[in-house]
């Protein structure tokens, strides 16, 4: 009998561990492998080559998802969701010619305490895009050459989120947090150099203007022989956020010598409101804060976030799709237990965060502090369980934790 070779490689069939026949042909198991290797190679070219398709979502729709999620903030929600939908259009735009109308990107700053709110609205958003999305942490950034990571690593992370796709990620849009934390250290630069302040900020300038930057591939401090990726960042859009803490001084300030107030129509007296300074931020505040003006010149849209009161932070326990109630009541109904949260209940959780200055940030802290006994106790017990957090159960758990002795103390 002939021997059976490999039609394709010409091994024997007692060399190999399978070999497949076919009419007129035979391929072993090396064979085969090596095929269905070049088969996912060619797939994934083909995948990255294919230019994205954009969905676009319009600023409305993409609003009320972020509604599911994240409470008030209507002013900020706006302005994101027309920056990305202009994004996506821009994006889209064909090749110009020379007298065509090109849309310029404009990049964002969020002005809003911490806790309420920025990095999420971020985060929400990032999970409906279809452009790689990362956020970014300015306080680790440094001028290049000390100790630190160079402005560049913020690219590093845009292009692990595309995949090392070059192409996608040139399309994508970068939250930079904390943006704050780079403002001038003091007026008089010359005392020493700011190297993660006003040092920072000029290195950035070439990242947001569009230009090609040369990106070290695994982030971190570049070294001389390694290989760079080049990116251009023209068509990427910069979302910064800060706390700003004590902008509302200079806001304040500014209010107060501005010869022009702001008027309720109906009475025509001038009427600022000074619990919520911040809606009024402008571009001279964040300058007058630290950031340079070349800075403040390239994040043309400045929005603001509110701070929040009770009520915001009442719905934000409750309502939002994975609101934290929602979770705790999930995470008990898998041991059997059924939960419920009376109104009294939640308006103390709600009081003490407001007590403790915690924000929506400290809700999830006072309500571990309130359940946590529970959640130890409950599932070693037979049977259906209940518990119902009402202002009694709540009060007397809280007083047994951490919390009230940080208030004693
Ligand atoms: P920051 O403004 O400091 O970036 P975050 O976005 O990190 O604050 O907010 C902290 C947490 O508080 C979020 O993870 C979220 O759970 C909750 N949170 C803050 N603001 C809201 C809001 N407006 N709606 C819903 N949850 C919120």
């Amino acid at each position: 009998m002939a021997q059976v070779t490999c039609s394709f490689c010409g091994r024997n069939k007692k060399d190999v561990d399978l070999m497949v026949s076919g009419i007129s042909a035979h391929i072993c198991n090396y064979c085969i492998e090596q095929a269905f290797q070049i088969l996912g190679e060619e797939d994934k070219t083909k995948k990255q080559s294919k230019k994205p398709k954009f969905k676009l979502k319009k600023p409305k729709e993409l609003t009320a998802y972020l509604g599911e999620y994240v409470i008030g903030q209507q002013e900020a929600k706006k302005v994101l969701t027309v920056a990305v939908y202009n994004h996506y259009k821009r994006l889209g735009q064909k090749e110009e010619k020379e007298d065509d109308v090109k849309i310029e990107k404009s990049n964002i700053i969020m002005v809003g305490d911490t806790g309420t709110g920025k990095t999420y609205l971020a985060k929400t958003l990032a999970k409906t895009l279809e452009v790689p999305f990362c956020i970014a942490d300015a306080t680790v950034l440094t001028e290049a050459g000390y100790v630190g990571e160079d402005v560049e690593s913020i690219l590093t992370r845009l292009l692990q989120a595309a995949d090392y796709n070059v192409e996608a990620a040139e399309r994508g849009i970068v939250y930079i947090d904390e943006l704050d934390k780079i403002a001038r250290k003091s007026d008089n630069p010359s005392i020493t150099r700011d190297v993660s302040g006003e040092g920072v900020q000029q290195a950035m300038l070439k990242l947001l203007e569009g230009t090609v930057v040369n990106v070290p591939p695994q982030g971190g401090r570049k070294h001389p022989d390694q290989k760079m990726i080049s990116v251009n960042t023209e068509n990427i859009l910069f979302i910064c956020g800060g706390a700003f803490d004590g902008i509302g001084r200079h806001i304040a300030g500014r209010l107060n010598t501005q010869p022009m107030g702001f008027s309720k129509k109906s009475t025509g007296t001038e009427v600022i409101d000074r619990t919520n300074l911040l809606q009024y931020v402008t571009a001279q505040d964040l300058k007058a804060y630290g950031l340079i003006p070349e800075l403040i010149g390239r994040l043309p849209v400045i929005t603001h976030l509110d701070p929040l009161d009770k009520a915001t932070l009442k719905r934000i326990l409750t309502e939002p799709k994975n609101a934290l109630t929602k979770q705790y009541v999930k995470l008990l109904a898998m041991e059997n237990v059924t939960l419920t949260f009376e109104e009294s209940g939640i308006d103390f959780i709600v009081e003490k965060a407001v007590e403790f200055n915690l924000g929506a940030r400290g809700l999830r802290s006072i309500c571990e502090a309130i359940i946590t006994d529970a959640m130890y106790e409950l599932p070693s017990e037979e049977g259906e369980q209940t518990l119902v957090i009402d202002l009694e159960y709540a009060s007397s758990q809280f007083e047994k934790s951490k919390f009230k002795k940080l208030q004693v103390a």
